[in-house]
């Protein structure tokens, strides 16, 4: 049993959908006061009213985590509103999928605005909170693609999720000064609404390739992220933990087929 993060004030990015919104349930189940942060008004507004029905608290902003006057504005706010800001979780992203050959140089520098410059923007803009409380929890949403895996399409989105691993090394020691911890967790391929639009095929061919024979579910996701958020992983920095269903471990389809 983790010790409670019951009225700890958490900003989710991206918490109107997805995994987001997964990290947002779960972390409101366990009595923190989430803030979603999102740019579609109406997801956003259901997401936090699914929270509250449930007994839970949440608000949610309008934000573009890829544009550093409305990231700033929503943690601004979100500190005035809740008292301060404890944790962040990172997670907005967004995974089209191109071939180098038809990328533009638009559509990469897009993915990177959304996915890696933003994890930079929503540190930078909670620094303040953290160094007013002393203390404070950064988990960021990157993916075993990249880091570990590849996919053809994904050239600029696997760049982003390892270069937000880069990013965290430095964070890490930079954020050691106000007591802050930076971590990651790297799903596989979560069931979402994002993942969803890549269609029944890649779903199905996907499940068939993990060894838990299932996609993740957005509450796995969510409930690492507790674990970093928690007082027992106080001592935890500049770490990542892969939460796939063993997806890569297979070292070839026969391998995955004798299971
Ligand atoms: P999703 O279902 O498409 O949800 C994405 C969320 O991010 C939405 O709430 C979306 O809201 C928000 N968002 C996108 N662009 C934004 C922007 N510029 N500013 C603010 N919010 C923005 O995606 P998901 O599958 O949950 O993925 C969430 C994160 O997990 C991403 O970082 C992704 O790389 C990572 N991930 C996902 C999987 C997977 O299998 N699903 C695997 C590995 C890693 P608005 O569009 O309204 O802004």
């Amino acid at each position: 049993m983790l010790t409670s993060i019951a009225g700890k004030s958490v900003i989710v990015t991206g918490g109107s959908k997805g995994i987001g919104k997964g990290i947002a349930k779960v972390f409101a189940a366990q009595g923190a006061r989430v803030m979603i942060a999102a740019r579609g008004a109406e997801a956003a507004e259901m997401a936090a009213t699914e929270i509250r029905e449930a007994g839970g608290t949440a608000e949610w902003l309008p934000c573009d985590v890829a544009d550093w006057d409305s990231v700033k504005a929503m943690v601004e706010r979100t500190a005035e509103l809740f008292g301060g800001v404890d944790i962040l979780c990172a997670n907005a992203g967004i995974f089209p999928q191109v071939k180098m050959l038809d990328m533009s140089p638009e559509d990469w520098d897009g993915v990177m605005a959304t996915n890696l410059k933003s994890t930079f923007l929503c540190v930078k803009a909670c620094i303040p909170a953290f160094e007013k409380a002393g203390k404070g929890r950064v988990i960021v949403t990157s993916s075993i693609t990249g880091p570990v895996t590849g996919f053809p399409g994904w050239a600029h989105y696997g760049a982003s999720k390892a270069g937000q691993l880069g990013f965290l090394k430095t964070a890490a020691m930079e954020l050691s000064r106000y007591n802050t911890t930076i971590n990651a967790v790297m799903p596989g391929n979560i069931y979402t609404e994002g993942l969803q639009d890549l269609g029944e095929d890649y779903l199905k061919t996907m499940a068939a390739s993990i060894p838990l024979k299932r996609l993740g579910a957005v509450e796995d996701i969510g409930n690492a992220a507790l674990f970093f958020a928690s007082d027992e992983a106080a001592y935890v920095t500049g770490q990542q933990i892969v939460v796939d269903g063993g997806q890569i471990l297979p070292e070839s389809l026969e391998a995955i087929e004798e299971i």
